[in-house]
């Protein structure tokens, strides 16, 4: 263990095996070990943005069964916005200030490609300094093989209309068997990676989620971080890693025992360790609830997302996000746990100091 520790101490690469044993250390001595890293790069700046979250439809042909947003799993509600209600709940956003909009959807085969392009598009005409965040690499993939095209297509058209940053959704857990298990049928976890390829070679950044708290192991959890610091050697395209916290409400999923906080925790240190090629490590406050989110920032997570405005994806599996935070909420609580809140925008370039 102690050569792992100096291994980290000189910030050195650790592999597999390596970030596996980190796990056995005491919680605060991986905690400090990975606050001093993240102090090294920000000090005690928290970056949040003022984002909105928009989710046009919930009508999915896919079956993840840790889904509890689809209307095709359990929620008795199917619904898909019009291309006018998606502006207009832009317009309203950016009137109250949000300077994201973070379109993600379920995969609807009756929508049509015009749907989901063109509402990016009319999103941009409305408000052309508004950044877009949409298209997970899964909705690409879904809306490649529905329409006979090529992932480079449907990115060319995410580019002409106006899409200006990748989510990082869709990722779940790579380990192919888990993922089997888990979301058969959806992205594969190559084609997860080749999509953000793409992406960061035509100049442009993304981030990457990993879904934990369900049936992987902590192998599965630490391949996971590997296989996304492999890509971003490689293309150094993604802004951020968010591992996101399973939810455990209103799905198909049968998980026999939920994470305890201490190891959540344990895993944020850890992806800071790992990955010490992606600048920034978030801790989703919709996913982890918002008092971990806030210790979270001891165990080397530097941003804390946004204040979210409406969110309608975690909240349906039991997250209390359906409603977002008020800004002012959001900076007490960050100056309360002794950090410095910097509002950034979509891609982390600092804009306040609050
Ligand atoms: S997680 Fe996404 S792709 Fe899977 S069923 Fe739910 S909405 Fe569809």
């Amino acid at each position: 263990m102690k050569s792992i520790i100096n291994k980290v101490k000189n910030r050195e690469r650790i592999n597999l095996d390596e970030a596996l044993k980190l796990y056995d250390l005491e919680l605060l001595e991986l905690g400090e070990l990975a606050s001093k890293i993240r102090e090294e790069k920000f000090g005690k700046k928290s970056y949040f943005n003022i984002n909105r979250h928009i989710n046009p439809t919930n009508v999915c042909k896919d079956t993840c069964k840790f889904c509890a947003y689809s209307a095709t799993r359990k929620n008795p509600n199917p619904y898909t916005m019009s291309i006018e209600e998606i502006v207009n709940t832009a317009k309203e956003a950016a009137r109250r200030g949000a300077k994201e909009v973070h379109i993600v959807s379920a995969h609807n085969p009756e929508a049509g490609l015009n749907w989901y392009i063109d509402s990016f598009k009319k999103v941009k005409e409305a408000l052309p300094n508004i950044h877009i965040k949409a298209l997970t690499a899964a909705e690409i993939h879904f809306l490649a093989t529905e329409y006979n095209r090529s992932y480079d297509e449907i990115i060319d058209l995410m580019i002409e209309s106006g899409v200006d940053s990748m989510p990082g959704g869709g990722a779940e857990i790579f380990a192919e068997d888990i993922r089997d298990k888990i979301c058969k049928g959806k992205v594969s976890s190559k084609d997860w990676l080749k999509i953000h390829e793409i992406w960061h070679s035509r100049g442009k950044k993304s981030n990457a989620t990993m879904l934990f708290g369900h049936i992987e192991s902590r192998e599965d959890r630490v391949d996971h971080m590997l296989r996304l610091r492999e890509l971003q050697d490689k293309t150094g395209g993604f802004n951020c890693f968010i591992p996101l916290v399973y939810q455990r409400e209103n799905n198909y999923l049968k998980v026999e025992k939920f994470l305890t906080a201490k190891e959540i925790l344990k895993t944020y240190a850890i992806s800071r360790i790992v990955l010490d090629n992606i600048p920034n490590i978030k801790a989703y406050w919709a996913t982890s609830t918002i008092n971990l989110a806030l210790l979270a920032q001891e165990f080397g997570a530097n941003d804390l997302d946004g204040t979210i405005q409406k969110e309608s994806i975690q909240s349906a599996a039991g997250a209390a996000s359906a409603n977002g935070m008020e800004l002012e909420e959001f900076i007490g609580l960050i100056k309360n746990s002794g950090f410095i809140p910097v509002e950034r925008d979509s891609l982390y370039n600092e804009l306040k100091v609050w």
